[in-house]
């Protein structure tokens, strides 16, 4: 059985969140005074979550997963979430899942060597600036060193290559690319630009606010050429080469430039519901299946039937278009 949609789209890359909890409050995703969190009894156990990512690897064809948040670094059982998940043996024979997490980076410090002996492979940190100031007020704490040290530490660590990501918001660092973009090259991080999505919880988006993945491409060549890179695959960030390389930029424009139709992926949350879209407004609950004695062939049944509705596009540019009930920080970014 495979994770197919009635496009034909094949889902690969299971991202995982959690938990819904965050020690940031990015204006992008949360309100200043966060969000009521999810209780501790609908939050699924590593054991729970370690059944699932099992099942969607051997029975369902998974072979990447990913590790999410909220901050996935607020979750105790992180190092044995990951040790376990690559104790699993892909259905083709060819070794354990990949593994990665997208972090803010608090605490990486002093975590990263043991999530890279747990088996981790690569992680994405979110950074915005290298302004300490300006991080301050999009993040509203003042920890961008912290962050930077996290960064220091997954490199350190072999959880490379390292890659940074980055949401030019207006007003704060739109003017910042460029020199984020430096920032990162200078210390061998890989740099992906996203456009800013409908996720956040306050629902403040605004799409004249928006940095567009184009403003940012003008924005980066005032001071680099960049050469697209063909073989995107189903990645979503289109890649650049910067001047003669070298280093590459990518570019998420996922409003603006839409990828849905290579799309891979599937969304656990960290209470049993899987996702089939960011954008989905329906939710599967396997977490019902599994408290409700379920057998694997049953939750795999359920998992790949919950494919089927997925819908060809995430439908943001539609006049139609209504934000998932569901914020950034409950699904996984
Ligand atoms: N807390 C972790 C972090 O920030 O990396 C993981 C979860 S976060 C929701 C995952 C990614 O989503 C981050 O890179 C973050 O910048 C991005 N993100 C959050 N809200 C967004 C939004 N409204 N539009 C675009 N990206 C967003
Ligand atoms: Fe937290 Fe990540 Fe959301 Fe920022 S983007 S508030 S770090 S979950």
């Amino acid at each position: 059985m495979d994770l197919i949609d009635q496009h034909g789209r094949v889902a690969t890359d299971l991202r995982v969140s959690l938990t819904d909890r965050c020690n940031l409050r990015c204006q992008y995703c949360m309100p200043a005074e966060g969000l009521a969190w999810m209780p501790t009894e609908e939050t699924l156990s590593d054991d729970e979550l370690i059944r699932l990512i099992r099942i969607g690897v051997e029975h369902l064809g998974v072979s990447d997963v990913r590790f999410t948040g909220g901050e996935p670094l607020l979750r105790r059982g992180l190092p044995a979430i990951v040790a376990a998940t690559k104790a699993l043996s892909l259905r083709d024979g060819s070794g354990a899942p990949r593994t990665a997490m997208t972090s803010n980076g608090l605490g990486l410090k002093r975590t990263a060597q043991a999530l890279a002996d747990a088996g981790l492979d690569r992680v994405n940190i979110s950074l915005d600036t290298t302004d300490p100031e300006v991080f301050a007020r999009i993040t509203r704490r003042d920890r961008w060193q912290d962050v930077v040290d996290g960064l220091q530490a997954a490199q350190d660590a072999g959880l490379g290559p390292v890659k940074v990501n980055a949401v030019l918001l207006r007003g704060h660092n739109d003017t910042e690319g460029a020199s984020l973009l430096r920032w990162c090259m200078e210390r061998g991080y890989e740099l992906r630009f996203i456009e800013q999505m409908p996720l956040d919880a306050q629902h403040g988006w605004n799409r004249e606010a928006m940095v567009t993945a184009e403003e940012t491409l003008a924005l980066l060549s005032h001071e680099f050429s960049l050469t697209p890179l063909a073989g995107r695959g189903s990645a979503p960030a289109e890649k650049f080469l910067i001047d003669d390389g070298p280093h590459t930029v990518g570019i998420i424009g996922s409003v603006t430039r839409p990828f849905c139709g290579d799309c891979n992926r599937v969304r656990l949350t960290a209470d049993g519901q899987i996702m089939n879209c960011l954008f989905a407004r329906e939710e599967s609950d396997l977490r019902a299946s599994l408290r409700g004695g379920a057998s694997d062939a049953e939750i795999a049944v359920r998992w790949a039937a919950a494919m089927m509705t997925k819908l060809p596009g995430h439908g943001i540019n539609d006049p139609s278009f209504l934000q998932s009930e569901r914020p950034m920080s409950a699904i996984g970014g």
